[in-house]
């Protein structure tokens, strides 16, 4: 009986950590807000960065012709071809060839990488162009979708800042990374010009433009978190006189380091990131993203395994960091069944609890709601703009958490509807996919020097 009461007090406490009454819900969006504005105002005048991309057209329609995109993001890069037909949405078609880079070149030099990224595209231009007609004199174009930390100075310039997801190519840091490309390109013999340089988020935002004239913004959800939105140049104060063809800019919040005391964080958000190799860093992106929810969880676990006996002896799973991995996560907290049969199996497998014991754990998936206040903080924050008024708004959206996740998805639109009120009919979230490399390509459309 009393081991009981300890858990109820656990999640009651948890419960109360986690709440998003409407009014928490509109301080975080106000948190972001001034933030926003603080990071356009002066450079390191926020933790979001708000990145200047120098994009200040999107793909309207009207492009026509074969491009090439290339999308280095992680341990896999992958090559794409698109053929344009000149009207909104016609992609006549498009070929994609994903490569694994060999582990030794992630530690390696940037001349090995990109000589091997070089020989790759090289392949696949000449397997694609085999058999069709000879294409009409004039250079290939590419846009590089390079999803790090990058220093832009101009569209296609930019200097890496740091290295993430365990590249650790010493010399590249502080090169210009299209400088590197291109003269890997030159030494393979591929006649190809690189037309800019592309974060993923803003690849996702012009694929939801090419498809509709609206879309104003494109947020990305999966192992990590990150926006970009369409902003006036005239707001970007930390760039003065700021000239753009269209008086816009794109701006790479890089949001994942969103920081507000509003935000609710509870004790395991804490642990979490006091244990995590970057602590202090991407705090918002550790409450929401698809790489940390799991790990929140088994936390939670955790402790109740410590301080009651519903789950039998404690397992020394539970102590093994990442090891609720956030897809079993949702699985448990979809589970439907009477018997939460998928929730014992998950607890049994993964964790090594005892899954009988643990049925009558109900709560267990109360809690598990956290999930749906997180992520709703999220996206409510980021359409935080004055201008939504009465026009119709579209944001582009991507990434694992939100298309696969489906009651995280329900959650984030529950709050969404909550927080905008009225507005809320005129507000709608596209999901695009594979933005980060047809974006490139349709961003090399656009930026076309043949256009
Ligand atoms: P990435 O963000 O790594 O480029 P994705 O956008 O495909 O790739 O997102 C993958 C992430 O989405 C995974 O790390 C995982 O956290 C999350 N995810 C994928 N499937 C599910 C699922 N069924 N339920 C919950 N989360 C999922």
């Amino acid at each position: 009986r009393r081991k009981w009461k300890r858990v109820v007090s656990v999640l009651k406490e948890l419960e109360e950590a986690c709440e998003t009454p409407v009014g928490r819900l509109r301080q975080v969006v106000d948190a972001m807000a001034v933030e926003m504005h603080a990071g356009l105002a002066s450079e390191g005048g926020s933790k979001l960065k708000m990145l200047l991309t120098f994009v200040d057209h999107l793909p309207t329609g009207s492009e026509i012709g074969t491009y090439y995109a290339l999308d280095l993001g992680g341990t896999n890069f992958r090559v794409l071809r698109i053929q344009l037909g000149g009207r909104r949405s016609s992609i006549l078609s498009q070929d994609v060839e994903r490569q694994p880079i060999p582990q030794h070149l992630l530690t390696s030099t940037s001349e090995d990488l990109f000589d091997f990224i070089a020989s790759t595209l090289k392949q696949f231009v000449e397997k694609e162009e085999s058999g069709s007609e000879p294409s009409p004199v004039r250079t290939r174009e590419l846009g590089f979708t390079f999803s790090f930390p990058v220093k832009q100075s101009s569209l296609r310039s930019g200097i890496l800042i740091k290295w993430t997801k365990g590249f650790a190519i010493e010399d590249m840091v502080g090169k210009e990374v299209v400088t590197l490309l291109e003269a890997a390109l030159v030494r393979s013999g591929l006649d190809m010009r690189v037309a800019l340089l592309v974060n993923d988020t803003v690849g996702t935002l012009a694929l939801g433009r090419y498809h509709d004239a609206d879309t104003v913004a494109a947020v990305i959800i999966g192992t990590g978190t990150n926006a970009c939105y369409l902003e006036r140049a005239d707001a970007i104060i930390k760039c003065q006189g700021l000239l753009t063809s269209s008086g816009y800019m794109v701006v790479n919040m890089e949001w994942g380091n969103f920081w507000s005391s509003h935000l609710p964080r509870t004790s395991y958000d804490i642990d979490l990131d006091s244990e995590s190799p970057n602590p202090n860093d991407q705090g918002f992106e550790k409450m929401i993203s698809g790489m940390y929810l799991g790990d929140i969880v088994r936390r939670v676990i955790l402790r109740i395994s410590l301080e009651s006996d519903i789950f039998g002896p404690v397992s020394s799973r539970l102590s093994i960091p990442f090891i609720l991995q956030t897809p079993l996560l949702a699985a448990m907290h979809e589970d439907h069944s009477p018997e939460l049969k998928e929730v014992a199996k998950i607890l049994k497998e993964t964790l090594e609890v005892d899954g009988l014991h643990a049925r009558p754990a109900t709560p267990l998936v109360g809690i598990l709601k956290k999930i749906g206040r997180d992520g709703s903080g999220g996206i409510t924050g980021g359409r935080n703009r004055s201008d939504v008024k009465m026009k119709r708004t579209v944001v582009a959206i991507e990434g694992g958490l939100y298309t696969s996740y489906t009651m995280f998805r329900e959650y984030l639109h529950e709050a969404l509807n909550e927080i905008l009120g009225d507005v809320a009919q005129h507000v709608s979230l596209q999901v695009t996919e594979d933005g980060s490399g047809i974006g490139g390509a349709l961003l090399a459309a656009s930026y076309s020097s043949y256009s």
